[in-house]
């Protein structure tokens, strides 16, 4: 027997799994069993070009057995085995596939992550084994070996008679102690559940001793235990399967299987990519907002396997924000097991799979919304905010993928439609697209700022989610029309009567100065309205942030104290402004009175709270006596 040592980078490593806190060290077995798959794999591929070698599918499973008594767990393979070399080179030293490749780059020192991230292959088996034992027999050398280590000293290799080509890994669990417990690694149930978790679609059997209870023979009620082989896992993933085979119960089967959500989803979409990157994808479009999905405790994100084995319970990369209500999974062949958390982010394959899935949703709602308004409409009560955040905390870059998904309440049609409809029913005379925002479509119907546009017939997008006029900003146009506000300083709209107006606005010009005076700390300018009909007064707002936004920006935790630039328009058709011009000439306090109502009147309109409502209310009061 040779005893041998491990060399120094895997001995610091092995220190930090032995001794790791990580918390899921269930994954070992995902990591024994893939590199039993691959093992298996491996004379698959060899067979293909090998005449002498056949492979019979039947002669190639996984296999584990538990064993309580003696505290041992086995994995056992039919694959490729090992020689000597193989198994001092490959469980010598640190994995090839790239593990501890970026060691350089990593703190060592942060064990934790180092598992949580990379995952640390065979090794990880020292995390639930004090002892760790090897035996295979390689296909190409007819003399089987026994290797085995208790951890960071070292390890033993030594002849061993094998009868048959292959590996079986023997793992002595550890003692449970009082933070830890280790006794579940050899409960069946538990087996099964993690094989189930990470391992459900390896290609190969996984098989397991199942105890099961029988009445005893000849008795009727007497049971005995007996034990039986079972698969444990499905082998045929449903991504993988043909679509034509599949029903639309089977993918919503698969949905509540995955715990994606509770709901029936709306539209699967089920992807099998083979071009320039290979995957097959899975997605769901739920229909019900999950609970926590709009606080921050909600995470986006997709399984992502790699040829069948979970590799990422929630991989954030693989979808933008906007999109962040998809359910679903992703597999790959083209990404490797062990690839880090970092490295997937800059991973070239990753990021093709993500741009093609972004573009396929996106393709698959517009769908949705030409072929089932209903089922769309469904959809955008739950998740249309997410996409209107999506226009505005990207400046509206995602312009493209996201504006013809968009949908606004219409003053004309009193239900929801895109920017397309409203363009293609736009009155020929009108160049702007109009929107007014506020609490709700009832406060919106009867805002005095619409009444001009109202009268020439013109259509009126009510945004009522907090974000909607920050979206819009952020679009500034579509099919190059532009957004207009109803409650922006320019309607632009030609008046015939412009002429008229501005000589008129001259004669009142002192009675609007006096009235600025009087409200001077409250707003910018006082004018006449062209926009109202029946009411005598509203606010508009300067500059690009409207009344609405101020009010969205007061409540932010870090309220910036962003104001909107506010202008009273008074209209001088109305009778109240005889009232007004007369108070001018004669009563200068009863022209402040007058002056302050219409602007409190002005203020509650908007929904803003008056700023001294004791004053107010006294002051209605010397109106009536
Ligand atoms: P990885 O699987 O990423 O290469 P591991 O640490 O899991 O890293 O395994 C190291 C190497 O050990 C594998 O690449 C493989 O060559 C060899 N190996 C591990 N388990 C087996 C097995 N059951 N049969 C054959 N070879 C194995
Ligand atoms: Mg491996």
């Amino acid at each position: 027997m040779e005893i041998k040592e491990f060399k120094a980078e895997s001995k610091r490593l092995l220190d930090l799994v032995i001794n790791s806190i990580y918390t899921h060290k269930e994954i070992f077995l995902r990591e024994l069993i893939s590199n039993a798959s691959d093992a298996i794999d491996k004379i698959y591929y060899r067979a293909l070009t090998d005449e002498t070698l056949q492979f019979n599918k039947d002669d190639y499973y996984i296999k584990i057995i538990a064993d309580k008594d003696d505290r041992t767990l086995r994995v056992i393979d039919t694959g490729i085995g090992m020689t000597k070399d193989e198994l001092e080179d490959n469980l010598g030293i640190i994995a090839k596939s790239g593990t501890l490749a970026f060691k350089e780059e990593i703190e060592i020192e942060d064990g934790y992550d180092i598992i949580g991230q990379f995952g640390v292959g065979f090794y990880s088996a020292f995390m639930v084994a004090d002892t760790v034992t090897v035996i295979s027999k390689s296909l190409d050398s007819g003399q089987g070996y026994r290797w085995e280590s208790k951890g960071v000293d070292g390890y033993t290799i030594e002849e061993w008679d094998k009868d048959t080509v292959g590996t079986e890994i023997i793992l002595k669990i550890k003692e449970s102690t009082e933070d830890e417990d280790y006794d579940e690694f050899l409960e069946e149930y538990r087996l099964r559940s993690i094989i189930k978790k990470y391992s459900d679609f390896i290609r190969y059997p996984i098989k397991m001793d199942v105890t099961k209870s029988r009445l005893k023979e000849g008795s009727k009620e007497e049971y005995e235990d007996y034990i039986e082989e079972e698969t444990i896992n499905s082998m045929v993933p449903i991504w993988r399967k043909n679509k034509n085979e599949l029903t639309e119960e089977d993918y919503t089967n698969f949905y509540f299987e995955k715990r994606y959500g509770f709901d029936k989803p709306i539209k699967h979409i089920h992807i099998s990519a083979d071009g320039a990157v290979r995957y097959n994808a899975i997605l769901f479009i739920p229909e019900q907002i999950p609970f926590n999905y709009y606080t921050a405790e909600y995470e986006k994100g997709l399984e992502l396997y790699s040829s069948g084995v979970l590799i990422m319970n929630k991989c954030a990369d693989l979808i933008p924000d906007y999109f962040s209500f998809i359910k679903g999974m992703v597999d790959s062949e083209d990404l490797s097991l062990n690839i880090s958390r970092e490295m997937l982010q800059h991973d070239r394959q990753l990021k093709l799979i993500a741009r093609n899935i972004k573009n396929r949703i996106k393709s698959e709602l517009s769908n949705l919304l030409k072929a089932d308004r209903d089922k769309y409409e469904k959809f955008y009560n739950s998740f249309g905010r997410q996409l209107k955040y999506g226009v505005y905390r990207d400046f509206g870059n995602n312009k493209d993928v996201l504006q013809d998904l968009l949908m606004f309440y219409s003053s004309k049609e009193k239900k929801l439609v895109t920017l397309d409809e409203y363009i293609l029913r736009m009155k020929e005379e009108q160049k702007y697209i109009y929107y007014a925002a506020g609490e709700s479509n009832e406060r919106l119907a009867v805002l005095p700022q619409t009444e001009l546009l109202s009268e020439k017939g013109f259509e009126i997008l009510y945004l009522t989610d907090d974000v909607d006029e920050f979206a819009l900003k952020m679009l500034n146009s579509y099919k190059e029309k532009e957004f207009r506000s109803v409650s922006g300083s320019d309607l632009g709209i030609e008046d015939k009567e412009d002429k008229d107006e501005n000589a008129e606005k001259d004669t009142n010009k002192e009675l609007f100065e006096k009235m600025k005076t009087i409200l001077s700390d409250k707003v910018k300018d006082v004018r006449t309205s062209k926009r109202l009909k029946s009411h005598p007064v509203c606010l508009i707002n300067e500059g690009e942030i409207s009344i609405e936004m101020e009010k969205v920006l007061s409540v932010m935790p870090d309220n910036q104290k962003i104001k909107a630039e506010k202008v009273l328009e008074v209209n001088k058709n109305h009778e109240v402004f005889k009232a007004l011009e007369d108070a001018y000439k004669n009563d200068e306090d009863r022209f402040e009175l007058f002056t302050k109502l219409l602007y409190n009147q002005a203020l509650l309109i908007e929904g803003l709270s008056v700023n001294n409502p004791v004053e107010f209310s006294n002051d209605i009061c010397r109106l009536m006596i």
